[in-house]
C-alpha cells in the first residue's frame, strides 16, 4: 500500500470515507499514484450551507462555500484535513461558457470554508458559479460584477437588511430578497446572528420563540461556528446568498450585545455586576471574528488577526455610487452615560467622541475627497439621524457621539461630497430621515439622507404603527417614515434620484408572508432629504 492509500485509509477511520461508495472510491484510488484526497468521498452532501458571493469589483467577485456534511456536528462532520475544492465561474447558467476556474483548498483551521477571489471577469454583468469536492457538486450561485471604473450606469439597484434573530421568526424577508430582480448587491448591516442561548418553550424572554437557538450563549469558536451553521441551514437565507452578491458588515450581536471597542457590555455595573476585562473579552472577539470571516463572502483582507479585524472598505459602481462600508463597533468609545436610553449626561458632550476611530474617520473623508460617484453611500450599522425618544436618546447610536457625527458632516460638507446617503439598521423599525448640517438645529440645512432598514425577524411580528412610532414622528420632524413591521429596503438609484422601497411583512412567526411595499421614498440628486414618493 502506497502512502496515498494509507493516508486515505486513515481518513476512512475518521469518517470521511465510509460505506460502499467510499470503499469503491478507495479501491479505484489505491493503485494509482494520485494525490491524497484528489477524490474525497463524503458520507453525505457536503454543501449543506450553500454558496455565496460578495465584494463585487469591475473584474471579479469573491465566491464562497464551506464543506460541512454534518453542519451541526463538531467540525461540521469533516475530518481535520485540507480538502481541494474545484470552482467554476461561467457566463451562462449551464456552464457552457466558462469564464474562470480553479481549485481552492478548504482548510480545517478555517472550518473548511473556501473564499475564492475571482479575477479577470468582465464588468457589469451576471455570472454563475459552483463548486465541486470529490463527486459532489454545490448548488449554482448567481452573482454580478460591478460596472467598469468611470462607466455611467443607467441605474443601480440594491437591497439592505439585517437583524435576523433566529428565534423570533422565519427568514421570509430573505426569500423575497432572493426574488428581487437584478440587484447589484445586498448590504447586510449586521446582527447576522444573535449570541444568546437557546430559550426553552415557555421561558420568558425578548421576542417570540418560533424556533430555538441551539446551545448556550456563544463564547468559543466552536459555538460561533455552530450558530452560523444553524442560521445558514435556513433555505431562504441560502437562497438570498445564492441569488445576489453581498456586502456584509457586522454590528454587535456577531460578538456580544452592545459591545464597544475593547469593552464588553458586562462592565461590572447594573445588570452586570461581574465585569469582563478587555483582555478576556478580546478572546471572545477573536473567536467571533474568525467565525464571521469563515462564514461570509469577504476578501482575505478581512481575515482577523486575533481580536483585530479590518472590515471597513469601499467599492465603486461606475460613476453611479461609491459604497463606503463602515465599522461603527470596533473603534468606538464605550457608550456614554452607562448605555441605555436616557437624557444626555455630560459625557455625551465630550468633544473627542469617536464612533469610527481616527484612522477610519480619516480614511472615510479621504474616500469622499476623490469620489467620482453621484451617490456616496455610507453603509453602516446604527442610526446617524437625530432621534429623540420619550426616555431621551439611545446611548448606542450616533446621537450619543455628537462630536463624531459633527466632524463627519462638516468633513463631507468641506469636500462637497455628492449626495451622501446613510444606510443603517439596529433599531428593528424602518425609518427614513433627513440629516441636517447640525442635527440638533432644526433650522440648519439638510445635508444627507438616511434609510434605516427594519429587522428581518428581530422582535417578531410588528405593527405598521405603534405608540412609540407615533411618539418618534411627533418628536422628530426630520424623520419622515416609521414602520414597525419586519422586512427590508430596496433602493434604485439613477443619475436623477434614488427611490427606496420599504418592504414590510405582515408576519414572521408563520411562514409565507407576502411582500408588501410599506412606503416608497425619493431623494432627488442635489437635494438632501426625503419626500413621500
Ligand atoms: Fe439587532
Ligand atoms: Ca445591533
Amino acid at each position: 500500500m502506497d502512502s496515498t492509500a494509507r493516508h486515505i485509509l486513515d481518513l476512512s477511520r475518521r469518517g470521511l470515507l465510509r460505506g460502499a461508495t467510499g470503499l469503491a472510491a478507495l479501491a479505484a484510488l489505491a493503485p494509482a499514484a494520485r494525490p491524497a484526497l484528489a477524490q474525497p468521498v463524503f458520507r453525505s452532501f457536503p454543501f449543506t450551507l450553500g454558496v455565496a458571493s460578495g465584494e463585487p469589483a469591475p473584474d471579479g467577485v469573491v465566491i464562497w462555500t464551506r464543506l460541512a456534511p454534518e453542519p451541526l456536528q463538531p467540525d461540521g462532520g469533516m475530518v481535520r484535513a485540507a480538502i481541494p475544492v474545484a470552482w467554476e465561474v461561467a457566463e451562462d447558467q449551464r456552464f457552457a461558457r466558462i469564464a474562470a476556474a480553479g481549485t481552492a483548498i478548504a482548510r480545517p483551521e478555517l472550518a473548511h470554508a473556501v473564499h475564492v477571489e475571482v479575477a479577470g471577469l468582465a464588468p457589469g454583468r451576471p455570472y454563475f458559479y459552483r463548486f465541486r469536492a470529490g463527486t459532489e457538486a454545490s448548488a449554482t450561485g448567481r452573482t454580478r460584477t460591478a460596472a467598469a471604473p468611470g462607466a455611467a450606469m443607467d441605474r443601480l439597484r440594491f437591497a439592505f437588511a439585517g437583524c435576523q434573530h433566529y428565534e423570533h421568526g422565519h427568514f421570509t424577508a430573505w426569500k423575497h430578497i432572493a426574488a428581487e430582480a437584478e440587484l447589484d448587491f445586498v448590504f447586510h448591516y449586521g446582527d447576522y446572528i444573535y449570541e444568546y442561548r437557546g430559550r426553552v418553550p415557555g421561558q420568558p424572554g425578548w421576542g417570540p420563540l418560533v424556533r430555538p437557538h441551539l446551545g448556550e450563549e456563544i463564547i468559543a469558536l466552536a459555538d460561533y461556528r455552530l450558530r452560523y451553521a444553524q442560521y445558514r441551514l435556513d433555505a431562504d437565507l441560502r437562497a438570498a446568498h445564492a441569488a445576489h452578491p453581498f456586502l456584509v458588515s457586522y454590528d454587535d450581536h456577531e460578538v456580544d450585545n452592545n459591545w464597544a471597542g475593547p469593552h464588553s457590555e458586562e462592565d461590572g455595573r447594573g445588570r452586570f455586576p461581574i465585569a469582563v476585562p478587555p483582555e478576556v473579552f478580546a478572546l471572545r472577539k477573536a473567536a467571533a471574528f474568525q467565525a464571521w470571516y469563515e462564514n461570509m463572502p469577504v476578501r482575505r483582507t478581512a481575515l482577523p488577526r486575533g481580536p483585530d479585524i479590518t472590515a471597513y472598505r469601499r467599492m465603486d459602481f461606475g460613476t453611479m455610487a461609491r459604497v463606503h462600508v463602515l465599522d461603527t463597533r470596533q473603534f468606538r468609545d464605550d457608550q456614554p452615560c452607562h448605555d441605555g436610553v436616557k437624557p444626555a449626561c455630560a459625557e455625551v458632550g465630550r468633544p473627542e467622541a469617536q464612533m469610527l476611530g481616527a484612522a477610519q474617520e480619516a480614511w472615510l473623508l479621504d474616500g469622499m475627497t476623490d469620489s467620482p460617484a453621484r451617490w456616496n453611500i455610507l453603509a453602516q450599522q446604527v442610526p446617524m439621524m437625530r432621534r429623540v425618544l420619550s426616555g431621551g436618546i439611545s446611548m448606542d447610536k450616533w446621537d450619543a457621539y455628537p462630536a463624531a457625527r459633527q466632524r463627519l458632516l462638516e468633513g463631507m460638507a468641506a469636500r462637497r461630497t455628492a449626495n451622501p446617503v446613510v444606510l443603517s439598521g439596529d433599531v428593528h423599525v424602518a425609518l427614513a430621515a433627513t440629516i441636517r448640517a447640525r442635527p440638533e438645529d432644526a433650522a440648519s440645512a439638510p445635508v444627507a439622507t438616511e434609510f434605516t432598514a427594519t429587522s428581518v425577524t428581530s422582535a417578531g411580528d410588528g405593527a405598521a404603527m405603534t405608540p412609540g412610532g407615533e411618539e418618534t414622528l411627533r418628536r422628530n420632524p426630520d424623520i419622515a417614515l416609521f414602520d414597525g413591521r419586519r422586512g427590508y429596503g430596496v433602493a434604485e438609484a439613477t443619475a436623477a434620484r434614488m427611490t427606496t422601497e420599504f418592504v414590510a411583512l405582515p408576519f414572521v412567526t408563520r411562514e409565507g408572508a407576502p411582500r408588501e411595499v410599506a412606503a416608497r421614498l425619493v431623494v432627488e440628486a442635489g437635494r438632501a432629504g426625503v419626500e413621500r414618493g
